[in-house]
């Protein structure tokens, strides 16, 4: 085994032991990059010598001894739409121009403060809108398990990175399933903490009422250690709540007998790939064997989830993305008066996908419209949120699938954004609702051999028991390891 498939616990073990350096492990990353990178395209940009710059400072940390820092000297690559201050931000946008950064987000702060040695632009659907990173104004990121496929969106630049060992992990963002998505396409896990446990300060905003910004893992161990370092209340974010941080990491202790998963009969129909479904079952079988017990549960609002989403995603949107005028960043296509020059930056700087979410967006907020469709969507949306929390006054956790098939072909979708928007069916209702969720493999398809996602739900501020819950599978089942058989 190489440095960089080394999992942050692992790493962190030998590195406190002084076996082997960050220098060592940073340069394992940067060849594999150099190796791979040609096929799978995850990152934008990287900055070598500032990463060896780092893992050398790190070092000369680890040879004092006395660190007390989860993640000192690991190599951690982030989402092109997480302010590192002096590096490029563009939201895989051409409309950031080459905008840098002038502070960090609040958890690039916390990774830092960790030890973690932060690198790299991970590509993305522009500003966050699609599921397949084939919205990238500059590349296709590809599948690790089979090139031709996605590797899912709107964090895949995320996901891919991290099954392809090319960093230890990573950091996405999660508005309607950008990070369990993809890990749930390329066989990693992400995690989308509650709405509130991690703070946007430094994240450019797609659609605030949802987003969440969280960790692409090689393994459960390493996403609780990850959400530890993120989460907490920031006075830079009103949206941050003070609730107090667990060691989630220690509390993986593999018992969970007793804990009740809820299977919601509306995630289990037709448009479902049998080799999804039978491998969900098998995996609720298995956790039903580690002693949870399992219980049938309706989440009956769940069939309007999609259009909610997209009446109030694109509505934030239209507004966040206002901002984005070629006055006060990046790109700029003159006028013959400020109109003109808005609208030219506008026209040049925005891809398709982007376009049609501030139409759409602008016209369900518009006079008229504002009743019918924004104000309605609301309304739902509360009603979903109380299908989750009344099923939790039943359950600890809800199993699903976590995308309803495994990863489709580069193309296969592109021209037809409903198929598109359709791929998110399964993550989106727990964006809505404000809950917690993860994303782990549970096996893969045969032919071709593809991974597929295994999705824990869990309550508001109930990270520990879904990591628990997966920790327990992981550790029963081991198809994280999986990854190690790559070839690419
Ligand atoms: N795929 C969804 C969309 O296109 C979710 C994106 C996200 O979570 N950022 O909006």
């Amino acid at each position: 085994m190489t440095l960089n498939q080394l999992t942050i616990s692992e790493l962190a073990a030998k590195l406190a032991k002084r076996e082997v350096s960050s220098r060592e492990t940073m340069q394992a990353c940067l060849s594999q990059i150099e190796q791979v990178e040609p096929k799978i395209h995850a990152f934008l940009s990287y900055d070598a010598q500032d990463a060896l710059s780092q893992a050398e400072a790190a070092d000369k940390q680890l040879a004092s001894g006395n660190n007390g820092k989860p993640l000192l000297g690991v190599p951690i690559a982030i989402k092109d739409v997480l302010a590192v201050k002096d590096q490029p931000l563009n939201c895989a946008s051409k409309i950031l121009g080459n905008f840098r950064s002038v502070y960090d987000a609040t958890v690039i702060s916390k990774l830092r403060e960790a030890g973690a040695i932060v690198f790299g632009r991970l590509n993305m659907d522009e500003f966050a809108m699609g599921s397949s990173t084939e919205n990238s104004a500059f590349v296709t990121t590809r599948n690790p398990w089979d090139t031709s496929r996605i590797p899912g969106g709107s964090s895949g630049g995320s996901a891919a990175a991290v099954t392809a060992d090319e960093c230890i992990a990573s950091l996405g963002s999660d508005t309607g399933g950008s990070i369990r998505q993809p890990a749930a396409l390329c066989g990693c896990v992400g995690l989308k903490p509650t709405y509130g446990r991690v703070s946007r300060y430094g994240l450019v905003a797609f659609a605030s009422s949802l987003d969440q910004v969280g960790p692409f893992t090689k393994d459960i161990r390493d996403s609780a250690m990850m959400l530890q370092a993120i989460s907490g209340y920031d006075r830079s974010d009103s949206t941050s709540l003070p609730e107090p941080v667990p060691d989630y990491a220690a509390k993986l202790d593999g018992n969970i007998k007793g804990l009740k998963i809820g299977l919601p009969k509306e995630y289990f129909i037709g448009g479902l790939d049998k080799e999804v479904s039978g491998a969900v079952h098998a995996a609720v079988q298995q956790l039903n064997k580690l002693g949870a017990e399992v219980v049938e549960i309706s989440l009956p609002h769940t069939d309007y989830a999609v259009a909610v989403y997209y009446i109030i995603a694109t509505a934030e949107a239209s507004a966040n993305l206002a901002r984005f005028d070629g006055i006060r960043y990046g790109m700029r296509v003159e006028g013959k008066d400020p109109i003109e020059l808005y609208s030219k930056t506008r026209g040049a700087g925005f891809g398709p996908e982007v376009k049609r979410r501030i139409i759409l967006g602008t016209y369900v907020l518009s006079s008229g419209y504002y009743d019918a469709y924004y104000l309605r969507a609301q309304k739902v949306r509360t009603l979903i949120r109380q299908d989750f929390l009344k099923a939790f006054e039943k359950v600890d956790a809800i199993i699903t699938p976590t995308t309803p098939t495994a990863a489709f072909k580069a193309g296969e979708k592109s021209d037809d954004p409903m198929q598109m928007y359709l791929s998110d069916i399964f993550t989106i209702s727990c964006n809505l609702a404000g809950i917690s969720g993860l994303s782990m493999p549970c096996g893969f398809t045969t032919n071709p051999k593809l991974p597929i996602g295994l999705q824990i739900l869990g309550k508001p501020f109930g990270e520990e028991t879904i990591l628990t819950l997966g920790h327990a599978y992981e550790q029963a089942t081991g198809w994280h390891k999986e990854r190690l058989q790559l070839k690419i």
